[in-house]
């Protein structure tokens, strides 16, 4: 019988997160440390360990009791030999063997696959993509990334990534760190949403106002706050950011033909703001697909999305199903 908990973490360049997890996905201890990647690799390891310790203690929970540790990374990963090579956001921490420690302390099962694939788990199990036979997960925050459940299965490319946030929506858009110039996250993922915001605000708009005048405190989260207070730029800008998400969920749905794609992400916690534009965009591209049996909605987990889908990982995985 498959044991009745597993430890789901998330790490990302900020901060790590962790769970315990039951096998109904309910959430039953969760805390997060931060990364501090440039620490070194003996420091990371010693925290995680003692992160998933404390995770089981706050959850009452023996290591006999859980299936194992799956984890999720920022990537580059290297899935096969269970190691991080991200020197972007986790400097530092270049081969860090985290696969291989979770076994040699706690003797438990462990696996790594990407961040956004954890979050594609966590939301086809438990949260919005339930039941989707093929789900394409995208997440909105300081980049776009996706991950895809295909017939029922995390789909795994070369590398474990699906940088979704990497096609091209604007052939003449801003240059992107990544060689192509108009990539989706160049136009709709939060740096680019605030950059767009901050230089474009008129001096007499209510988001500048709110944000005591400081181009440089103007934020993604305020564009939709200011948007849902009637500010006329902001609901501007928002129908404009809206239309870039649509873009990009459109090309999705005609290469994939899921039956959900759930967006999720701290952009898409303002999931109001720019769903008018975003549904609106993509019901005008559908001519080739069944858009009635797509279901578009934002993610039920919110930020436990990937830490469900880390715990959900290491089950597929002891199961010879991920
Ligand atoms: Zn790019």
């Amino acid at each position: 019988m498959p044991a009745p908990f597993a430890i789901g973490l998330d790490i990302g360049g900020t901060s790590v997160v962790g769970a315990v997890v039951a096998a109904d996905g309910r959430i039953v201890s969760r805390r997060s440390i931060p990364s501090r990647s440039q620490q070194g690799i003996a420091d990371g390891l010693r925290r995680l360990e003692a992160l998933a310790r404390t995770l089981l203690d706050q959850a009452q929970v023996s290591v006999n009791d859980i299936a194992g540790v799956g984890i999720g990374s920022s990537g580059p990963i290297d899935a096969e030999t269970g190691r991080i090579h991200n020197p972007f956001t986790l400097p530092g921490w270049d081969g860090i063997p985290v696969v291989d420690h979770f076994r040699e302390t706690l003797g438990v099962p462990s696996c790594l696959i990407g961040d956004c694939q954890i979050g594609a788990l966590g939301e086809h199990w438990n949260g919005a993509g339930r039941g989707a036979r093929t789900m394409v997960y995208v997440t909105v925050g300081t980049g776009i990334g996706g991950g895809v459940i295909a017939n029922g299965r995390l789909y795994r490319g070369l590398g474990d990534s699906n940088e979704v946030g990497h096609h091209v929506i604007d052939l003449d858009g801003p240059e992107c760190y990544c060689g192509a110039r108009g990539c989706w996250e160049m136009l709709a993922a939060g740096p680019a949403i605030a950059k767009m915001a901050a230089s474009e605000a008129p001096h007499n708009s209510l988001l500048l106002t709110l944000a005591d005048g400081q181009r440089e405190q103007i934020s993604a989260r305020l564009l939709t706050e200011a948007a849902a207070l009637g500010d006329p730029f902001s609901l501007r800008l928002v129908d404009r950011v809206g239309t870039y998400l649509g873009v990009g969920v459109a090309n999705l749905i005609n290469i994939f033909g899921p039956d959900a794609v759930i967006l999720g992400g701290g952009v898409m916690l303002g999931w109001d703001s720019f769903a008018p534009s975003l549904l609106r965009t993509v019901n005008s591209r559908g001519k080739m697909v069944r858009l009635d049996q797509v279901r578009i909605a934002p993610s039920e987990l919110g930020l436990n999305a990937g830490v469900t889908g880390a715990a959900r990982a290491i089950w597929l995985h002891n199961a010879g199903e991920l």
